[in-house]
């Protein structure tokens, strides 16, 4: 894999999202956080969340879909269930995905991190073309951005523990640590 320059992984389907901005000044990307998502909860493999990343996504849709159709948010990159990598915000840029958060104790996680959604839930296992790319995905940014470590790789639920639960259970942090450190 390679990412360019631009922070943008040439691999990657590219959907740029308007839901970003630039980093504070002389902030150095050193932390990865995986979470979950999937729309209408529980459901996979349709364009839902690429158009809710870009604020195109159509109440009208599912009821679920009105509740959250004003959130700005983003990720850096969504890794769908067969694996593709859709990336919505470079990676030198910040995304919105993490919150009120804390790691070490330095808040504002989005200020220094990159985020990257799994498609899935907190319950239901995820694929091994996920673990793949994940992983692949992971040790590449490792390279580029070299502040990031096996020591600073975290999930959603682990930064707002009172308000996340992603990616939950269903991750196998074990599984992708193997996966990575070889
Ligand atoms: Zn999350």
């Amino acid at each position: 894999m390679t990412i360019n320059q631009e922070g943008w992984l040439v691999e990657a389907r590219h959907c740029p999202s308007p839901n970003f901005d630039h980093r504070p000044q002389e902030t150095r990307v050193s932390l990865l956080v995986v979470h979950n998502i999937s729309l209408p909860p529980g459901q996979f493999g349709n364009e839902y969340i690429e158009a809710f990343f870009t604020n195109q996504l159509d109440p009208k849709q599912h009821p679920f879909f009105d509740v959250i159709k004003d959130m700005k948010v983003s990720a850096h990159c969504l890794i769908k269930r067969t694996g593709e990598i859709v990336q919505f915000v470079s990676f030198n840029d910040r995304a919105w995905h993490a919150g009120q958060s804390s790691f070490a104790g330095v808040e504002r996680c989005n200020d220094y991190s990159i985020g990257i959604e799994l498609e899935g839930t907190d319950y239901v296992a995820y694929t091994a073309e996920q673990y793949q790319s994940l992983s692949d995905l992971s040790c590449q940014i490792m390279l580029t951005y070299p502040q990031i470590n096996l020591n600073r790789i975290t999930g959603h639920q682990f930064i707002a523990p009172l308000r996340k639960t992603d990616p939950g259970l269903s991750f196998d942090w074990k599984h992708y640590f193997a996966q990575i450190s070889t």
